[in-house]
C-alpha cells in the first residue's frame, strides 16, 4: 500500500522533485470526434485534444521533476449518472487510487466548465480533503486545498468556468505546444525531407528523407549530375564541417543547378539557416528550444551538426572574408605593417611573371608558390609533431556530444527557472526562498554553460594531426580547408623585404597562435 507523503506547503512540494508522486487526469472533451473510426482503415482516430492534454500533463510533471504514478486517467465526456455499474469510468478509478493512498498531487489539464461535471469535481475534491491529497495542479497553477483562497479559485473554476475567450486562446497555444511536444512538424517543409500522409484520412504520418532523384539540366539543356535533396542536405553539413565557406557552397550548388522544391537556388542565407536547424538531427523545437525528438529521423549525425553549429555561431568568426577560397595565405598572412597580404596576378611591368603575394601598403612581393610551399612545409612539420595532440588538447578539450548535451541542458534549465519564478511570483513565495532557489539554479546553469562553451577541435585539424599529416595534407581537395587550418593554427606575420634581397623566409616569418608554440596565443583574427 503506497503511503502518501505530507508536504508542508506548495513550495515544499515544488522543491520536492522526484520524491513527489503525481496522478494525471484529463478529459476526452471531444468524444464524438475522438471516437470516430476512420471509415476505410477501421482504425480508431484519437482526438487530438486528448493527446495534447496528456502531453501537457506529462510535461508539467516532468518539468517539476515529479514522478507520475499509475496510468493516465481519462474522463469520458458522458455524465456520471449515465454509467451502468459495470462500466467504470476513469474518474472512479481515480477515486480508488486516491483512497488507496496514491499520489501527493493530481495534475489536471483543466477543470471542466460543464455543469454535469460539477458532481465529479465535488466528489474528487471532498475525497482528496478526506484522504489528505491536498495538492492540485490545474492549468499550470498549483493549489493547496487547505488554503481557503485556493479552494475558492478552484470552486469558481469548476462552477463558473473561466473567461471563455481567454481560455480558448490559451488552448490554441497549448495545441501548438502539444504538436511540438509530439514532434510533429508544422509549417514549411525542410529541404531534404518530404512528408507522407495517410491516403485515406489525409492525416500526417511521417516526415522522411527526400530521396527522389532530381535530373537537373543547365541553361543549354545539357544534362547535369542527378541528385537527391536528402543527399544535398547531407552535403551541406559535411562541406561546412570541412571548412568550406557558405559562398563557395552556394556557387557550387548553382553550377550544379540544385534547387529547392519551389525551384529556387540555395542562397548562403538559406544554407546557413539549414545548417542551424535542429530538425536535421530529428529534434523538434518550440520557440528556439529543443523540446522533443521529432517523429522524423535525423538526416545528420549529431556530432557533425554541432560541429557545424559551433563553426557558424562562433561570434569571433567573420562571416565574409575577401579573397577567401582561392589562395592559401591571402588575407590570412599579414605584413609587419599590419596590412593583410593579398594576391596580384602576373604583371610584366612590375617585374613579376607569376601570381604574387603583395603588401598593398609597402609594395613588396613574393611569388605565391614560393611562400605557399614554405608555409605548407612548416604546417605539415607542426602537424606531425609527436606532441601535436597534447598541444591541440591544450586548446580544444571536451568532445562534441558532451557539448551538445550541455547546450540542451542550459536551455532546459533556463526555461525551467523562468517558469518557476513566474509561478513563485503568483504564489507570493518569500524573497528568501526565491533567492535560495535562484542561487541554486544559477549554479546549475553556470556549470552547464561551462561545459557547453569549450570549443571543439575543428574537423580538419582533428583529421590532419598525427604521423600521417603530410599524406593527409596532400589529399585535401579544397583550398578553403587548407586556409581554415592555417587560420586556425594562428596564421603568420611576414617582414617587409625586397624580393631581390633574398632574405630567407624563416627569418622573415613570425608564426601566430599555436604555431608560435604558445597555446594561450590561440585566437581567431
Ligand atoms: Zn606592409
Amino acid at each position: 500500500m503506497p503511503i502518501r507523503r505530507l508536504w508542508a506547503d506548495k513550495m515544499e512540494l515544488l522543491l520536492g522533485g522526484a520524491a513527489v508522486t503525481a496522478l494525471a487526469y484529463h478529459r476526452s472533451s471531444n468524444s464524438k470526434d475522438g471516437r470516430k473510426a476512420s471509415r476505410k482503415s477501421g482504425k480508431k482516430v484519437t482526438g487530438k485534444s486528448v493527446k495534447d492534454q496528456a502531453l501537457f500533463n506529462h510535461r508539467a510533471i516532468e518539468a517539476r521533476g515529479w514522478k507520475q504514478v499509475l496510468r493516465d486517467f481519462v474522463d469520458d465526456d458522458v455524465s456520471a449518472s449515465s454509467y451502468s455499474d459495470k462500466e467504470r469510468p476513469d474518474y472512479q478509478a481515480l477515486l480508488e487510487a486516491i483512497e488507496e493512498g496514491f499520489g501527493d498531487v493530481i495534475v489536471f489539464y483543466e477543470l471542466s466548465r460543464q455543469q454535469r461535471d460539477l458532481a465529479v469535481y465535488v466528489q474528487i475534491r471532498d475525497l482528496c480533503m478526506k484522504e489528505g491529497l491536498y495538492f492540485w495542479y490545474v492549468a499550470e497553477e498549483l493549489y493547496d486545498l487547505r488554503v481557503r483562497a485556493d479552494r475558492l479559485s478552484l470552486n469558481n473554476m469548476a462552477v463558473q468556468g473561466e473567461d471563455f475567450s481567454h481560455k480558448l486562446s490559451a488552448d490554441v497555444k497549448r495545441g501548438m505546444y502539444g504538436a511540438a511536444l509530439e514532434g510533429k512538424p508544422h509549417g514549411k517543409i525542410r529541404f531534404g525531407y518530404r512528408r507522407l500522409y495517410d491516403p485515406d484520412t489525409g492525416e500526417f504520418l511521417d516526415e522522411v528523407a527526400d530521396d527522389v532523384t532530381q535530373n537537373p539540366v543547365d541553361a543549354d539543356g545539357n544534362k547535369l549530375e542527378p541528385y537527391t535533396r536528402a543527399a544535398i542536405a547531407h552535403e551541406v553539413f559535411t562541406s561546412l564541417d570541412q571548412g568550406i565557406a557558405l559562398n563557395a557552397l552556394e556557387e557550387n550548388f548553382r553550377r550544379r543547378e540544385i534547387v529547392s522544391r519551389n525551384g529556387n537556388y540555395l542562397t548562403r542565407t538559406t544554407l546557413r539557416e539549414m545548417a542551424l536547424n535542429q530538425a536535421y538531427i530529428g529534434k523538434r523545437s518550440f520557440k528556439g528550444q529543443i523540446i522533443a525528438d521529432g517523429v522524423w529521423g535525423g538526416l545528420i549525425e549529431e556530432e557533425v551538426f554541432w560541429s557545424v553549429n559551433a563553426r557558424l555561431t562562433d561570434p569571433k568568426r567573420k562571416t565574409t572574408r575577401p579573397g577567401s577560397g582561392k589562395y592559401f595565405a591571402s588575407y590570412i598572412g599579414r605584413c609587419d605593417c599590419v596590412r593583410y597580404i593579398s594576391v596580384e596576378l602576373p604583371r610584366e611591368k612590375m617585374g613579376w611573371k607569376v601570381p604574387v603575394y603583395r603588401c598593398p601598403k609597402c609594395g613588396w612581393w613574393i611569388p605565391v608558390d614560393e611562400l605557399d610551399s614554405f608555409i605548407e612545409s612548416v604546417l605539415i612539420a607542426w602537424l606531425s609533431r609527436d606532441d601535436v595532440f597534447e598541444l591541440l588538447d591544450a586548446v580544444y578539450t571536451a568532445d562534441s556530444e558532451d557539448i551538445a548535451e550541455a547546450r540542451a541542458e542550459v536551455k532546459r534549465l533556463e526555461a525551467e527557472k523562468e517558469k518557476w519564478l513566474r509561478d513563485a511570483a503568483q504564489e507570493e513565495v518569500s524573497a528568501a526562498t526565491v533567492a535560495r532557489f535562484e542561487l541554486d539554479f544559477n549554479q546549475k546553469v553556470k556549470a552547464a554553460e561551462a561545459r557547453a562553451n569549450v570549443s571543439t577541435m575543428p574537423e580538419p585539424l582533428n583529421r590532419l594531426a598525427g604521423p600521417n599529416a603530410a599524406e593527409r595534407w596532400a589529399a585535401i581537395e579544397h583550398m578553403t580547408v587548407k586556409r581554415e587550418v592555417l587560420r586556425e593554427l594562428g596564421g603568420f606575420t611576414i617582414r617587409a623585404e625586397k624580393y631581390k634581397d633574398n632574405v630567407p623566409l624563416e627569418e622573415r616569418i613570425e608564426w601566430g597562435g599555436l604555431l608560435s608554440g604558445n597555446p594561450d596565443a590561440h585566437t581567431h583574427d
